[in-house]
């Protein structure tokens, strides 16, 4: 099965060799950088594996071939100037040979959003005094659970109001809350975004 922007890819600009960045499908953390000729595009599209051409091996390579752990294809897309692939995907456990998540480092190659559960959970462990986060943890779940909906109330009568800038001010501080609640519940952004992911219709 090959795909209308199979045949727009610049092939002779790319010496038959296209770069692949693969990121996480849920959390858009950059997973690692491969390159795929033709025969590998075709074969991934095929089999919903991720398949490379290894510059090593010199032969087609599906990760995960030999450690069971697959990259299992979402979604594809092409770049401005037809020269780079995008790959969204669901990882079967780590990416990287050297057994992390990701051939980057953790938390640096992955959105604001789960960087800041990162450093959440870190306040939640470290506890330490001037920190506003860790003072939360320290009020118990009742408490966190009441900022949520005190939050959410704020976000909904800065909308009915429709003063923008509060609404913006009233978000950040609901998205934040929401994640201290989550963490306090022993809950990852990505339980919820696979959740939100699976009722997703793509249109393409
Ligand atoms: P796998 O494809 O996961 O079965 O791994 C097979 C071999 O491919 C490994 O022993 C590594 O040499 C290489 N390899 C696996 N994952 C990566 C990666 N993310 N980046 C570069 N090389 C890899
Ligand atoms: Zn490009
Ligand atoms: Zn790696
Ligand atoms: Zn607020």
């Amino acid at each position: 099965m090959s795909k209308d922007w199979q045949q727009d890819i610049n092939w002779k600009k790319v010496d038959g060799m296209i770069p692949v960045i693969v990121q996480h499908y849920l959390t858009g953390r950059v997973l690692m950088l491969g390159y795929m000729n033709d025969e590998a595009l075709t074969k991934t599209l095929d089999t919903s594996k991720v398949t490379f051409f290894s510059r090593t091996k010199q032969r087609l390579w599906t990760k995960g071939e030999s450690s069971g752990h697959f990259l299992n294809l979402d979604h594809i897309v092409l770049d401005c100037d037809q020269d780079t692939l995008l790959i969204q995907a669901r990882p079967q456990g780590p990416t990287c040979h050297l057994g992390a998540e990701s051939c980057f480092d953790a938390n640096k190659a992955q959105g604001f959003l789960g960087q800041l559960e990162g450093v959440i959970t870190q306040r939640q462990s470290d506890a330490p005094e001037s920190s506003y986060t860790a003072s939360l943890f320290a009020k118990g779940d009742r408490r966190i659970a009441q900022k949520v909906g005190e939050e959410g109330v704020e976000v909904a009568l800065a909308a009915a109001t429709g003063d923008k800038q509060n609404l913006i001010d009233e978000s950040a501080d609901l998205l934040y809350h929401l994640l201290v609640c989550l963490r306090s519940q022993d809950v990852s952004l990505e339980t919820v975004l696979e959740n939100l992911h699976q009722r997703h219709q793509p249109k393409d």
